[in-house]
């Protein structure tokens, strides 16, 4: 059946792309953990995941359990050895599911522990034989165990239990904001954390730290050293950047800004590119108002162009009056109130705009280019929403 024209695009060979690059920025010191959540930032985990793994990735990482079956289904264990690991918290009740997917939990709570200990008991495992990571709160105060809660935590590893802490883990905060000064503040905590995990005669494998602003601004090699004063090896966690969006710092660089970064903003290429069509064209005479509440007037006899894309599809309703999308490779405003299932462009200075005309929401037509930062910027956001409010029609 034709659809109502409003649909992404997802290139997979960029993403693979992009995540060998980043790779090759990481290697060999630092794994890379591929993230995944929120249905792969709005670009389809069921495009996304095996693309990952074709080019090269060995851990994916979603929100819940519900995403991380998902995955899992994406990269059977049987045929492909891919880790997936489960980073937004895992509620009780769920660890069966944890288990019989063969997941890999961020746990910091003792009664998540206690979950997961009790089904893989349950399942017959053995010692140590399901991996887990330990989330730090090393000042987000969002989740993770504090240094004074660590105690209670540490003891869920005692010999015998099924349970294997395999990683440590904690979240920067604040890894955009080029200073610096909380990525150390909140690594200086981590160190602390550290101590008390080996003083209880615990010795995981991972430190789990970082997004795509980490590895990109140039902190990996702190978190690189760190890990390695205690006899463990780095992971760290992009997003934004495999999709080809480099994360902004604040404030900018000025002069010195770091070389993966700069690498990144040629190298890194757009994976998503949303686009709409024309459905109908109207002439309207001067004083015509447009859209809800006539928020727009026509100045002058106008020509609008329908396009059907809303804020249903999560073109956001901030937009209307303030921002152009493209077609016939010009920038065409939108006019009026964005409604929840159309919006109207002015075409007036465009020549030839007709129904069936593609229109570009978001990425490149001919020689202009709307990014994620462009939609952010004038909705008031951060492009990790833009992406992830695409609605699942589209
Ligand atoms: C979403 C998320 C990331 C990825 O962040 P980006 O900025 O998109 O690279 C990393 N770690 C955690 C814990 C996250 O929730």
């Amino acid at each position: 059946m034709q659809m109502r024209p409003c649909w992404v695009e997802i290139r997979t060979s960029f993403l693979e792309n992009n995540y060998r690059f980043l790779k090759s920025l990481a290697a060999p010191d630092i794994e890379l953990v591929a993230i995944l959540k929120a249905d792969a930032y709005g670009h389809s985990l069921a495009l996304c995941a095996p693309a990952v793994l074709r080019a090269g990735a060995r851990w994916i990482a979603v929100t819940s359990v519900e995403e991380g079956v998902a995955a899992r289904a994406l990269c059977p264990s049987a045929d492909i050895a891919a880790r997936v690991m489960v980073i937004g918290g895992v509620v009780p009740g769920q660890g069966a599911a944890v288990v019989e997917h063969g997941l890999t939990a961020v746990v910091w709570e003792p009664a998540q522990l206690d979950d997961l200990e009790m089904a893989a008991r349950a399942a017959g495992m053995r010692a140590g034989s399901l991996p887990v990571h330990l989330e730090i709160d090393t000042g987000m105060s969002r989740q993770g165990a504090s240094l004074e809660g660590l105690a209670p935590v540490l003891t869920r590893f005692e010999p015998g239990s099924p349970l294997k802490l395999e990683g440590v883990m904690t979240h920067l905060f604040a890894a955009d904001e080029s200073d610096g000064q909380i990525n150390h503040a909140q690594l200086a905590q981590l160190q602390q954390a550290l101590a008390l995990v080996e003083a209880a005669g615990l010795y995981p494998d991972w430190l789990n730290v970082g997004s795509s602003a980490s590895l990109l601004g140039g902190e990996g090699g702190a978190i690189v050293a760190l890990a390695a004063r205690h006899g463990m090896k780095a992971m760290l966690r992009p997003g934004l950047a495999l999709y080809g969006v480099a994360p902004r710092f604040d404030p900018p660089f000025a002069t010195e800004e770091p070389a993966a970064l700069k690498a990144a903003r040629s190298q890194l290429r757009p994976v998503l590119t949303w686009k709409t069509a024309v459905i109908s064209v109207r002439t309207v005479p001067a004083g015509a108002v447009v859209g809800y509440n006539g928020t727009f007037v026509a100045t002058e006899p106008m020509r609008l162009a329908l396009v059907t894309a809303g804020y249903a599809d999560g073109l956001s309703r901030l937009l209307g009056n303030r921002f152009s999308l493209l077609v016939r490779s010009e920038r065409a405003p939108l006019v009026g109130r964005v409604s929840m299932d159309h919006a109207v462009l002015d075409v007036t200075g465009i020549a030839g705009v007709e129904a069936g005309d593609e229109v570009v929401i978001l990425g490149t037509q001919g020689t202009e280019t709307i990014t994620a930062y462009d939609h952010a910027d004038t909705s008031g956001t951060i492009p990790w929403e833009v992406f992830t409010r695409i609605g699942a029609r589209v």
